[in-house]
């Protein structure tokens, strides 16, 4: 009650409020943190060791010790888009890239038929592993503290009526008080939370835990403004009980990609991955979930469900009795279930299995633990800075699924920035504060979309969020992210100094190939390429760039050893040098097309325009919600969640030559 006591006895114009409830009856401990985190999951996680990185005095507070590190869904990292944002986590040495990089145990790059842009790095994960190497990971973590304990409430400080209220720790369930400069929120899907398992409710964060109450009535009368969304995972089935011999076996890449910056190889040789195996839903599958809508209370709330990792239900309602691709994952080395990803659903346990058993390979399944949905409250975004302060509590900030997105990767991304505003407010006197922009990385489109648009749904990355996809590449995080990370004092130096080598490397690698200049009928003929008409000067580096020529670094060695070898025998830089090479003439393209739609921000869109026009080629999404807003301008149409900036080119295009043919 230190603080508490030294505002009443001193008489200062400054008060902690505690609850009415709890007034005479709360302890304090005589710390006071820099940083409190609330909440040991992604975001969590992140945040406090952000913070402790950073040199604050941080405390982890979470309901449990052996949950930190928990996935409560997928046993999966990465994707299309979160791959991205991990890397970029990564790129301010956040922790999860390198623990999945000791636990992945199938490596895949999605996407990989297109451009390096849009790879999407993933890897099934083993669970157990996983949240071990976290929990490893923060016990070492110095400056960091970590308590079992549930928070019920937020300490408030009225200070000088001018200067308004501020955050000034935590009160826990036991009654204690812990006093804070600043507070990080990252209780997932926690506040006011119950799960759905067919007509069955009980109040829960997730299967096994209970829900965070007082703490969720407490966010409610501070005032911000809350909305309710739900999400679901599918059953958990015995390995043992699968019949692989009726399943499509897929494997790893031959070649896994680590997805930390400081690690050159992973930690699983590529032959020792485990397969994942791909079946279908059939037509039963379809007859169930229709028959059975009337016990299936989640599917018929009328709240918002994740639109991009539907359950079954709604993908059978929404898209009829098509069959669905399922996903045999692993959960583990030496786990003895699979994950079943697809067929998220909440019916009763008995309709579940009998859903399971109408899978091809699943017809004798057993179902060890039944799907089940959550309802939570999540706070609108809105309400938040793009530090992921809030504006209405100094001092406190909220970071991931609390802010209404949905996966782990989008809950890191915004776990690392909270944990680290709420440290600079403590240690950057100047009141310096580390925020990313859109044209720097998929954080920053995460956070902008979240904080400037708000969100109605489940938010989860894509890359067609980001407008200058091109240059925002996972590639290259490091080269966007970590400089500015360091200089921010998030970034240790051991990151910092492998970074710089590698910078290093690569700019008198690109500075090599550039200084190789020749006419392309030398380039030509030496490569055994097709003859061109004419000849311009073009460099090693302009060479290595040209898609139709796929021409690799070891060809340009061989050809000029005496300025390259120094380049050969490391594939990572080969292949850096190879995406900047590629990309560089389309960066500067994409830098135009920008431009052009800055500039015509105003362009007036015509109210009998056809979004059906076979020339806009818009996805089913974009032509929904275009013909229901039906926006006025580019700028308007730019600003409608789902509608992609490239989408938005195409719109400036068509609707610049239909005013053309008009005039
Ligand atoms: P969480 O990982 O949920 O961590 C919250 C932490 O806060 C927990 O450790 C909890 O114990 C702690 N906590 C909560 N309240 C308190 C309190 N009062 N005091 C102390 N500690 C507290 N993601 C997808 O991408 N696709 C999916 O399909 C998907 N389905 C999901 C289905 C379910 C049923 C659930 C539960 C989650 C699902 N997720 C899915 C979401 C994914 O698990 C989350 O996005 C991610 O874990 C969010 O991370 P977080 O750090 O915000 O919260």
């Amino acid at each position: 009650m230190q603080l508490l006591r030294h505002g009443l006895v001193h008489g200062l114009a400054k008060r902690i409020r505690t609850p009415a409830s709890s007034r005479n009856t709360h302890s304090a401990s005589a710390d006071v943190y820099d940083v409190v985190v609330i909440g040991g999951g992604h975001a969590g996680t992140e945040a406090s060791a952000a913070a402790a990185r950073m040199g604050s005095r941080t405390l982890l507070l979470t309901h449990k010790l052996e949950t930190i590190g928990e996935m409560s869904c997928n046993p999966s990292f990465g994707g299309i888009g979160k791959g991205h944002l991990m890397r970029e986590v990564d790129a301010l040495d956040g922790v999860c890239a390198r623990c999945c990089d000791v636990s992945g145990v199938h490596y895949k790059v999605l996407n990989r038929r297109r451009g390096p842009a849009v790879w999407g790095p993933r890897a099934q994960i083993d669970r157990q592993l996983y949240k071990k190497a976290v929990q490893q990971e923060l016990n070492s973590t110095p400056n960091l503290e970590i308590r079992a304990a549930a928070v019920d409430n937020i300490l408030i400080e009225d200070e000088h009526e001018t200067q308004g209220r501020r955050c000034a720790g935590v009160l826990l369930a036991n009654g204690e008080v812990v006093h804070s400069r600043s507070v990080v929120l990252t209780t997932g899907t926690f506040l006011r939370a119950h799960i759905n398992i067919g007509l069955e409710v009980r109040p829960a964060g997730r299967i096994g835990d209970a829900p965070a109450k007082a703490l969720g009535e407490a966010i409610d009368r501070l005032g911000f403004r809350m909305g309710r969304l739900k999400t679901g995972t599918p059953p958990r089935i015995a390995r043992s009980s699968v019949d692989f011999s009726k399943l499509q076996r897929h494997e790893g890449d031959d070649h896994p990609m680590p997805f930390s910056f400081l690690n050159s190889d992973v930690w699983i040789p590529a032959k020792d991955q485990l397969p994942c195996y791909l079946t279908y839903t059939t037509s039963k599958v379809s007859d169930i979930v229709r028959n059975n809508l009337h016990v299936n209370r989640h599917v018929t709330e009328e709240i918002t469900g994740p639109r991009y990792c539907p359950s079954i239900e709604s993908k059978i309602l929404r898209f009829g009795a098509k069959v669905h691709q399922v996903w045999l994952e692993p959960e583990g080395l030496d786990s003895p279930l699979v994950y079943p990803q697809g067929i998220s659903c909440t019916l009763p346990f008995e309709q579940q299995v009998e859903l399971v058993h109408a899978i091809q390979g699943l017809e004798k399944a057993e179902v060890v633990q039944p799907g089940y949905g959550v309802e939570y409250d999540f706070i609108d975004p809105r309400e938040l800075y793009p530090t992921l302060e809030t504006k209405r509590v100094p001092g406190l900030f909220f970071a991931g699924q609390i802010n209404g997105t949905t996966g782990y990767e989008e809950a890191a991304a915004q776990g690392i920035i909270a944990g680290a505003n709420a440290a600079g407010k403590t240690r950057h006197a100047d009141g310096k504060q580390l925020t990313i922009s859109r044209t720097e990385g998929y954080i920053g489109v995460l956070i902008d979309d979240l904080t400037s648009l708000g969100t109605n749904e489940p938010y989860r990355m894509f890359t067609s969020r980001a407008e200058f996809r091109l240059s925002l590449r996972p590639d290259n995080a490091d080269m966007r992210l970590t400089q500015k990370g360091y200089e921010f004092g998030l970034v240790s130096p051991h990151r910092y100094q492998h970074f710089q080598q590698t910078e290093e490397r690569l700019g008198s690698a690109i500075k090599s190939l550039r200084q190789l200049r020749k006419h392309t009928h030398y380039w030509r003929q030496a490569l055994d390429l097709p003859k061109a008409k004419a000849s311009v000067e073009k460099t090693a580096f302009d060479m290595l760039g040209i898609p139709a020529d796929n021409i690799t670094i070891n060809q340009l060695i061989q050809l000029h050893p005496s300025e390259l070898s120094w380049l050969s025998g490391d594939r990572n830089l080969a292949e850096r040098l190879k995406i900047e090479a590629l990309y560089s003439f389309f960066v500067e393209e994409q830098q135009r097309d920008v431009e052009d739609v800055r500039r015509e921000e105003r362009l007036s869109i015509p109210s009998d325009i056809d979004y059906f026009s076979k020339s806009l080629s818009l996805s089913n999404e974009e032509r929904q919600k275009l013909t229901l807003i039906q926006p006025q301008t580019i700028a308007a149409a730019s600003r409608i969640q789902g509608v992609t900036p490239s989408t938005i080119v195409r719109l400036m295009k068509y609707v610049k030559k239909a005013e053309v043919a008009k005039a």
